[in-house]
């Protein structure tokens, strides 16, 4: 394996030697990595640029569902969830490592629910086409109860079982970005679009970026520069045309983090119908509970989003309403915000809610493209769509997409998840390498997690992390599993990074001093 290719001096002096670029694209989120992968692999001289690091935007914080998203299909959405359903079905295949298959209750408290959905997720099935996961099936009270020990009974009816995706999404974004790296790309995360640079006639030819490690200033040039900055959308198009209207608004949406007692089957919960009118699941991820989300426009949008009072007690007390165990704030974990890019109402009548959840393409009068909305599940045919739209504008030569059966960095065979390696698929070898080698890399960070100071020098090495931050939120998770954990494994693990990259005390200090910031927004207090 040369990984080399993933050190940052590597990188750097290849953004360097390229005068031109084809594509360079801003913001290294599911979007912008999902369309450097297909750029790299219809074999195009690809740049991506993200101002902090892959995923550390809504990719992250996403509910953890690979999902053609059952609440779109009580919608009539069935393009999207036909779409997204066959996504599904390629993520599965082509990161294997990262993507399982996960069997999902509706629990049932009246007749009428548990013969609609039972229905309903018929049709779901049958849109899955010869990528489906299973089937749906209802089960009686007894069985409900049964695979759902925490669940309220009173009034219960039963349950229907249906089977969707689950991940983990800031690991297969890392993994995404090595594959493009691996394909021909050039990736750089901590490195910030400042602004856009135009020919005579007006139309976009490059970027001026900054590396947010030495202030040193780029002037890059590219055929095509594609925007997928998620919700910083709107500050990229005003860099383009200062006086352009916002097209996004933020829309915030939380998840608590609980011990797997709360959960304790392999089941997940999915309540379809919540008092706000939105969906809530109740997910197992890492041996904890995630349980969300919510839809609270905001007026203002940020990279370290606070999950608000009303949330927190919105989720709170429907889990309790759904589950026998008592939940209460002392039971939380952590907790995290993600921000939706939803396209503007046009006036106050509209509701995030009912916006289309689909994707949208932007081409400026400058031919600055932009991507916005969509999902996870369908991050590569979102890139599939841009690239095309590049083509057919021509500003790239015609080729075909080659992303459909492309396998990405680290996909294997599913390995259990009792080994909690299991996330880095074939990269497994490389870690248990490193732990022989260096037998005290063996230990954990933590008593209460199983990772270990090997992770983190990996992640360094091979994952492109730099700071505290970058390894305990995106590439270890332990931020998301248990912020108690984090912020006390956080001088440790500055310690372990500053040894890899040369770094000095005081930029230990400094990175504990900031890692502590950011993770305040992760306690539930
Ligand atoms: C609460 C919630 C739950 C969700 N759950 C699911 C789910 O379970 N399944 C699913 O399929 N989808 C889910 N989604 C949707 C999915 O997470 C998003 O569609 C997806 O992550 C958006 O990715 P993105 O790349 O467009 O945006 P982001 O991930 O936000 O990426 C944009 C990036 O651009 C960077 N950037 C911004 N400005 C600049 C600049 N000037 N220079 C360089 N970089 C810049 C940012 O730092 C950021 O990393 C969920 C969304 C939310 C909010």
């Amino acid at each position: 394996m040369k990984m080399d290719r993933f050190k940052r001096e590597t990188l750097i002096a290849q953004m360097k030697t390229n005068e031109t670029w084809d594509a360079i694209i801003v913001g290294g989120g599911a979007t912008g990595l999902g369309i450097a992968l297909d750029c790299a692999t219809r074999g195009y001289k690809t740049l991506l640029l993200e101002q902090v690091d892959f995923a550390k935007g809504t990719s992250s914080r996403s509910t953890k569902l690979v999902h053609g998203g059952v609440r779109y299909l009580a919608q009539g959405n069935i393009d999207l969830v036909r779409e997204a359903l066959h996504e599904r079905g390629l993520m599965m295949k082509n990161a294997a490592h990262l993507v399982s298959n996960q069997s999902f209750i509706i629990p049932n408290y009246s007749w009428w629910d548990h013969f609609f959905y039972t229905v309903g997720l018929k049709v779901y099935d049958f849109l899955s086409g010869n990528l489906s996961f299973g089937k749906s099936t209802r089960i009686g009270k007894k069985e409900t109860m049964a695979r759902l020990p925490t669940i309220e009974t009173a009034h219960l009816r039963g349950g229907v079982v249906y089977q969707d995706g689950q991940f983990d999404d800031s690991r297969l974004a890392v993994n995404i970005a090595q594959t493009a790296i691996e394909q021909g790309a050039t990736l750089l995360n901590h490195f910030e679009v400042k602004q856009l640079l135009k020919n005579d006639a007006g139309i976009v030819n490059g970027v001026v970026a900054v590396d947010q490690e030495t202030n040193e200033t780029y002037q890059l040039k590219s055929k095509v520069v594609i925007n997928a900055t998620g919700v910083f959308t709107d500050e990229v198009l005003q860099m383009d045309k200062p006086s352009a209207k916002d097209q996004i608004k933020p829309s915030q949406g939380i998840h608590l983090v609980l011990d797997k007692s709360f959960l304790a089957g392999n089941d997940a919960i999915m309540i379809p119908k919540t008092d706000d009118g939105r969906v809530l699941f109740l997910v197992p991820w890492h041996n904890r509970v995630v349980v969300g989300t919510t839809d609270t426009v905001l007026d203002s949008h940020s990279l370290e989003p606070r999950a608000l009072e009303a949330e927190i007690n919105f989720i709170l007390t429907t889990a309790n309403r759904y589950l026998n165990k008592d939940v209460s704030r002392d039971d939380v974990l952590s907790m995290y915000a993600g921000l939706r890019p939803l396209a503007a109402p046009k006036d106050d009548s509209e509701k995030t809610k009912e916006i289309s959840r689909s994707h949208k393409i932007i081409v400026s009068d400058s031919e600055l493209i932009t991507i916005t909305g969509g999902k996870w599940t369908t991050y590569r045919k979102m890139a599939e769509d841009t690239v095309n739209r590049a083509i057919k504008m021509n500003k790239l030569p015609q080729k075909e997409c080659r992303t459909k059966d492309l396998l990405i960095h680290g996909s294997s065979k599913p390995i259990a998840e009792s080994n909690h390696l299991y996330v880095y698929g074939s990269d497994i070898m490389g870690i248990e390498a490193l732990q022989q080698e260096h037998p005290e890399l063996k230990e954990r960070l933590h008593e209460r997690v199983p990772f270990t100071k090997a992770e983190v020098v990996w992640a360094v090495r091979h994952e492109m992390a730099r700071t505290i931050d970058d390894v305990l939120a995106r590439r270890v998770r332990v931020l998301f599993l248990d912020a108690g954990a984090a912020i006390a494994m956080a001088p440790e693990v500055a310690a372990l990074i500053a040894k890899e990259l040369g770094r000095d005390k005081q930029w230990e200090a400094e990175q504990v001093k900031d890692f502590l910031k950011i993770a305040d927004h992760f306690v539930c207090k």
